[in-house]
Parts: C-alpha cells; sequence; structure tokens
C-alpha cells in the first residue's frame, strides 16, 4: 500500500492552488454576495485544462486520473465552491457521461468543446416532484420515430442559466418504469426550451442554479445517449463518479476552513497568549485535522478504485456521506475558533460554512447515501 502522490500529482496540486489564490480569491465574497457566476475564470479553467480533467486527449481533455480530479477539486473548494462545483458537473456528470457512454459523433460534437471549457454543461435529473425517488420522472420523451419531443420541468440545475449542453432525462415509457428512461443531449437554444429565474441561494452563491421549461422540444434520435432504456442506469452510474467530485468539494470546503481557523489560532491573543495555546482551541484544531484526514482517505480510496475500474458505488457514496458530514462540523468549528470575526465575511469561514450544507444535498443527500451503503453492506 502507498499513500504517496505522484510528483505529477504534486504538480497538479501545486497548479490548483496556484490558480485557486491567484485568481478565486481576489472576487470570491463579491461573487457570492451578488450571486455571480465567474465567465471569465471558467474560461482561464478552461485553458488550464480543469473543465475535461479526466477526458482522453484525443478529444481535448487533459488525460488525468480521478486522484488528479480530487486533488484539483480540493484546491479549488478551498477558496471557492461555487467555482469547484462548475468543475465538477462539467467534468463528473457531463463530460464522464458522454465520453463512457455516448456515440463518437457525440464526442466529436460535444465533448471536444465541454473538455476545453469552450462549451458548459449542466446533468439535468431532479424534478419538482423527483428529487431522491429519482425514478419518479414526470418529465416525457416520447419516440417520434427520428426524434424525441420532451415536455416537462427540471429544477435545481446547476450551471442551468450558463450551458450549450445539458443532460436531460426523461420517461419514455412509463410501463417499463425506470427501464422507460433515457438521457438526451439537449442543446442550448433549441425551441420550447425555456431557462426559468435564478435560485437565490444560502451558499455555494457563485453557481448558477436555474429551474427548466421543455415544451415540445424536438430533440434528434441521435442525441440519446446509449440503448433505448439506459438512461436511468447512465445517471446512476455517472452520479457513481459524481460522488467523488463532491466529496472532494467538501473535503476542500473543510480544509480550507481548517486551514484559516490554524493561522488565526496562532496570531490572535486571548489571556496573554495566542489562542492555540488554549487547549480547548488546540483540540479542536486536532480533531479538526483528524476528520479531515479521515475523510481524505476515503476519498482518495474512491478515487483510486475508480481508476483501478472497480465498483466504486459504495466507497463514493461513503466518501460523499463522511466528506460532507465532516465540511459541516468542521466549519462550524471553524466559525468557532475565529470568535466574532468568524461571523463577518472579510474571514471567509462564514462562506465556508454556508458552502457546506449543500454537500449533504445534492448528488444524493446524506440520508440517500445510507441507503446506498446499507443495500452495499446486507448484500455483502
Ligand atoms: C444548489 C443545488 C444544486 C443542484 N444541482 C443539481 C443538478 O445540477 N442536477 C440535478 O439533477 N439536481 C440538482 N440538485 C437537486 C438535488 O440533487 C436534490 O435537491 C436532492 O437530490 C434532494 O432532492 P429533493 O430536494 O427533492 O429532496 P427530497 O427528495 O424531497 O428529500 C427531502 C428530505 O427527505 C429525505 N428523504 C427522501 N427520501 C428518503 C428515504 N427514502 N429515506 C430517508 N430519507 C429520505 C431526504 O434525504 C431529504 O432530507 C441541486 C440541488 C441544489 C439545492
Amino acid at each position: 500500500m502507498d499513500f504517496s502522490l505522484t510528483e505529477e500529482h504534486l504538480m497538479i496540486r501545486e497548479a490548483a492552488r496556484d490558480f485557486a489564490r491567484t485568481e478565486l480569491l481576489p472576487g470570491v465574497i463579491e461573487r457570492d454576495e451578488n450571486q455571480v457566476f465567474p465567465d471569465e475564470l471558467v474560461k482561464k479553467m478552461g485553458e488550464l485544462g480543469f473543465m475535461g480533467i479526466m477526458v482522453d486527449p484525443k478529444y481535448g481533455g487533459s488525460g488525468m486520473d480521478t486522484i488528479s480530479y480530487v486533488l484539483i477539486m480540493e484546491e479549488l473548494s478551498k477558496i471557492d465552491a461555487s467555482a469547484s462545483v462548475i468543475v465538477s458537473v462539467n467534468n463528473s456528470l457531463v463530460c464522464y457521461g458522454i465520453e463512457k457512454y455516448g456515440t463518437e459523433e457525440q464526442k466529436q460534437k460535444y465533448l471536444t468543446k465541454l473538455a476545453t471549457g469552450e462549451y458548459v454543461g449542466a446533468f439535468c435529473l431532479s424534478e419538482p416532484e423527483a428529487g431522491s425517488d429519482a425514478t419518479s420522472q414526470k418529465t416525457t420523451a416520447i419516440d417520434k420515430g427520428d426524434h424525441y419531443v420532451i415536455n416537462g420541468t427540471k429544477n435545481w440545475i446547476t450551471n442551468g442559466g450558463r450551458s450549450d449542453v445539458y443532460l436531460v432525462i426523461a420517461q419514455t415509457d412509463r410501463e417499463k418504469g425506470h427501464r422507460g428512461i433515457n438521457a438526451f443531449i439537449v442543446e442550448k437554444g433549441t425551441p420550447g426550451f425555456d431557462i426559468g429565474p435564478k435560485e437565490d441561494k444560502l451558499g455555494i452563491r457563485g453557481s448558477d442554479t436555474h429551474t427548466l421549461q421543455f415544451n415540445d422540444v424536438k430533440v434528434p434520435k441521435e442525441n440519446r445517449i446509449g440503448e433505448d432504456g439506459f438512461g436511468f442506469k447512465f445517471a446512476m452510474k455517472t452520479l457513481s463518479g459524481g460522488r467523488i467530485g463532491i466529496a472532494a468539494q467538501a473535503l476542500g470546503i473543510a480544509s480550507g476552513a481548517y486551514e484559516l481557523a490554524l493561522e488565526y489560532s496562532k496570531v490572535r491573543k486571548a489571556f496573554g497568549t495566542e489562542i492555540c495555546n488554549h487547549q480547548a482551541v488546540a483540540f479542536k484544531l486536532a480533531d479538526m485535522y483528524t476528520e479531515i484526514e479521515a475523510a481524505r482517505h476515503l476519498v482518495m480510496k474512491a478515487a483510486w478504485e475508480k481508476d483501478q475500474g472497480l465498483n466504486h458505488d459504495m466507497s463514493s457514496a461513503m466518501a460523499k456521506l463522511y466528506a460532507s458530514k465532516v465540511a459541516m462540523e468542521q466549519t462550524v468549528e471553524a466559525v468557532q475558533i475565529h470568535g466574532g470575526n468568524g461571523f463577518v465575511k472579510e474571514y471567509h469561514v462564514e462562506r465556508l460554512m454556508r458552502d457546506a450544507k449543500i454537500t449533504q444535498i445534492y448528488e444524493g443527500t446524506s440520508e440517500i447515501q445510507k441507503i446506498v451503503i446499507s443495500r452495499g453492506v446486507i448484500k455483502g
């Protein structure tokens, strides 16, 4: 067993850290406050290869492994979890979904642009009446011979107002249940496809979340992903990898808050000494570091399993469940260590605390991760 990172991994982590500090940090408070999507920064992340991290270079990607993806996600999330969710959705849901299950034509037409950051992608599974229970799709995609007609509503869609390519899950044959669901590539601007208002959120406020409407949207048959009825499996398989990205996001939020708290505890004085010298504060730092390391091991194990081509359904669910819990708990501790300063925007930890909460909700709530894990445990 080797826990060390390769020279290449260390270089990738350094590049992501440097980008996060020099490019993401300067405007992060304003973007959060005003809910500004970082268009220019997304372009720059595309130039650095962060929008197609694991995509084969022949489709314009960086050809890196999942460990590299985790390292980049952690570094970006330490500073700006809104930017990192844009990266996560584009990489592990949209690019991965098309590269793994799409046709060569779909890869040439869409993946080559998504992997370079020329296009941004969205993944549209959730509906007003189908969140955790994703099999209850109300959106329909009726087969009309050479095309499908999509009708329905998707909500909570990340990159919803900013994407060029939308992967849309819809029910074709209700009698077949989840085996009658398909996934489609829908282009921005297709007639009948409308983008609703932007959500005003608690956290990740720089990301762009919208409800989408589909009114008789015609999608050519060649835009279906996989065989007829493959859509639900497509969504579940893709989300299994996506959860590694969100787990890495949670890890980054937690470690970013920890680093700020550690630094602060070494300069802030109370009762004649730096607060890190008070055992109550020092023990908080010890707990934070231990919990974050434990989360890191779960996240890295899930990434390693994916890179080995192993089934990672359980490991990614465990990584997300645990890392998101650590993110929530440890960002609260980071605010506490900052005292009153923790409660104001300037010190960043209050934003990290707000951002942490979403990691327990999207790409399957913590309760849904426990369903995945318990099924695996019982099945053996
Ligand atoms: C900011 C944001 C971005 C998002 N981005 C996307 C996106 O890009 N694409 C997309 O498709 N979706 C996206 N989502 C949707 C997200 O995945 C869902 O919100 C999530 O899956 C939960 O669904 P729900 O909101 O309908 O909650 P519900 O399913 O209504 O759940 C409500 C509560 O009940 C619990 N619960 C439900 N069923 C069970 C059960 N069987 N056992 C135990 N507890 C249960 C849940 O855990 C939760 O606590 C996003 C959501 C947010 C808030």
